[in-house]
């Protein structure tokens, strides 16, 4: 147990990670907190990471952010979910729409219904029950809670945006309200010679900046958690061997579509993210499959429109550090470990590590079994995220390449086996404590990729055919009215951000 009181963090790195952290510990405990902020602007960010997941609204009302502010600063749009292109086969394409899919009744999630009807070949799609997915077909996006009159969920939303301007944002916001932002690059590591602790950090400029606590949010340069303490790093690439992307910006496209697009080709997959001014592309893939040039070549060939730089190559490992806080530090972001962007998860992970450090804040000093309980929270969680990755490889029935052939025999962790076989024998699934992937989530993945349970609830039985079908058509209908009434998703962007 060390009892040196907490009061002044250093925070390496201002890329989404920094700036998140900066941001919100300031908002917090910025009364009791000295906050100081160092980034190099040669070593640069990233500069990827525009696509986000619906927890992202309450870290924005968390800052207090208004939303038409933030999506004029950040030219973002809605995202109302994923689509997946020619991930279950070649030429089939589901979305994961975020919110709910038809109605759920207590012990009892839709899909049973949904299953029972397809079985007794009723011609009902499941994402006729998505009003997500239904508006996303059509462009459509109006901020809307609930379906009036009846006991229905409306549109649950995130953004893309422009990871740059977002970073740029919230440095505004961050240093008006007290962090102090240094430019310079760290050149020495400095430790207590009797802990290991880490004392200060020593700029090429010779400044000297000391800390209590320090977060590591230097990206894939990991500077502190491991290259200054070593800490060991758990390697997922059996499991997930995409190790490369490449990225480039296009010309934005009419409609700019609120979703996302994941297109799986023979090595890899492909993102598009719509943004007000252009488009987000990129490719990723794995180095045994596929030279950097192909991917390349591939990603240009693929652009709808006319590509606005030269392609930027990214490598990264799959996996995370072992313990994400070590000693005195906390690693967030790139530098605590890497998930490939296929469910937008990263940004999210970021908002989650400072949030539970928050919740573990040492102001009296750093104790053991905080950090211990920490380590295990964000164990859990990077692997439950993990394993909803892993699920799109695995039940690929593509077989038109060894990179597909491979992702479908290969053997996954158990905790994803025992929900295959659970949910592909009764259609159950269950969303584990606070995991971040609903049932509903993974049920659009396990359905979408052609897993069909062979079994469905009792309680659908309770319903004569005639009554399942009328159930059903009768919410079919409420989705199609209520689509019909949403606005458009350019005039939601043109009236709250002004794009033309
Ligand atoms: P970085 O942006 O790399 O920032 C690191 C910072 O550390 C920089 O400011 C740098 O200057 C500083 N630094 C490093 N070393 C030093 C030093 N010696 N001295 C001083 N400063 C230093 N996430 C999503 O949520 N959605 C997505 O759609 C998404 N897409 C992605 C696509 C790809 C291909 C990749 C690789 C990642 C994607 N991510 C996505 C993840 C997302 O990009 C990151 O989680 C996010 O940008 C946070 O990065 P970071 O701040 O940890 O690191």
């Amino acid at each position: 147990m060390q009892q040196k009181s907490v009061k002044k963090i250093v925070i390496l790195g201002g890329g989404t990670a920094g700036w998140i952290s900066a941001s919100l510990l300031v908002k917090i405990l910025g009364k009791v907190l000295d906050i100081t902020l160092v980034e190099s602007e040669d070593i640069g960010t990233i500069g990827v990471g525009e696509a986000t997941i619906p927890p992202i609204q309450s870290l924005n009302a968390a800052l207090g952010l208004q939303e038409e502010e933030f999506l004029r600063e950040t030219m973002g749009t809605i995202k109302l979910g994923i689509q997946f292109e020619h991930w279950g086969d070649v030429g089939e394409s589901y979305m994961h729409a975020f919110g709910t899919v038809g109605k759920d009744f207590p012990f009892c999630h839709f899909n049973h219904f949904w299953r029972r009807a397809d079985q007794l070949g009723m011609s009902f799609n499941y994402w006729d029950f998505s009003l997500n997915y239904q508006a996303s077909l059509q462009n459509k996006f109006s901020k809307l809670d609930r379906i009036e009159g009846v006991n229905l969920g409306g549109l649950t939303y995130a953004y893309h945006f422009d990871a740059g301007l977002y970073a740029r944002f919230l440095r505004k916001y961050s240093e008006s309200v007290g962090v102090k932002r240094i430019e310079g690059k760290v050149a020495t590591v400095q430790q207590d010679p009797l802990t290991g602790d880490i004392q200060a950090l020593l700029l090429q400029s010779g400044q000297r900046i000391e800390g209590d606590l320090f977060l590591d949010c230097s990206g894939l340069h990991s500077l502190l958690i491991d290259k200054t303490l070593n800490t060991g790093f758990e390697d997922w690439s059996h499991w997930l061997p995409a190790d490369s992307a490449v990225a480039v910006p296009s010309a934005k496209t009419e409609p700019v579509v609120p979703y996302t697009r994941s297109i799986a080709h023979a090595n890899g997959w492909q993102w598009r993210i719509p943004l007000q001014h252009r488009t987000g592309n990129g490719f990723v893939y794995s180095s045994k499959y596929c030279t950097d040039e192909e991917a390349k070549q591939l990603l240009l060939s693929n652009l709808d429109s006319q590509a606005l730089a030269e392609p930027r190559l990214i490598k990264f490992r799959t996996g995370r550090r072992l313990q994400q806080w070590q000693r005195n530090v906390v690693s967030i972001g790139l530098a605590s470990g890497f998930l490939e962007p296929l469910e937008s998860t990263s940004i999210h992970l970021i908002q989650s590590a400072v949030l539970r450090l928050l919740k573990f804040f040492p102001h009296l000093g750093i104790n053991d079994s905080d950090r211990a309980e920490y380590n295990r929270q964000s164990k859990i969680e990077f692997e439950q995220i993990r394993d909803f990755i892993i699920l799109h490889y695995k039940l690929t029935r593509r077989q038109d390449s060894k990179f597909w052939r491979d992702c479908k025999q290969m053997a996954v962790p158990a905790s994803l086996e025992r929900k295959l076989q659970q949910f592909a024998q009764s259609g159950l699934v269950f969303r584990e404590q606070d995991e971040l992937f609903s049932e509903i989530a993974w049920q659009q993945v396990m359905l979408g990729q052609g897993l069909l349970p062979a079994d469905h609830h009792p309680l659908v039985d309770a319903l004569t055919e005639a009554q399942l079908q009328d159930m059903l058509q009768n919410l079919k209908v409420i989705f199609e009215k209520t689509t019909e009434r949403l606005g458009s998703h350019q005039e939601f962007l043109a009236r709250v951000a002004g794009t033309r």
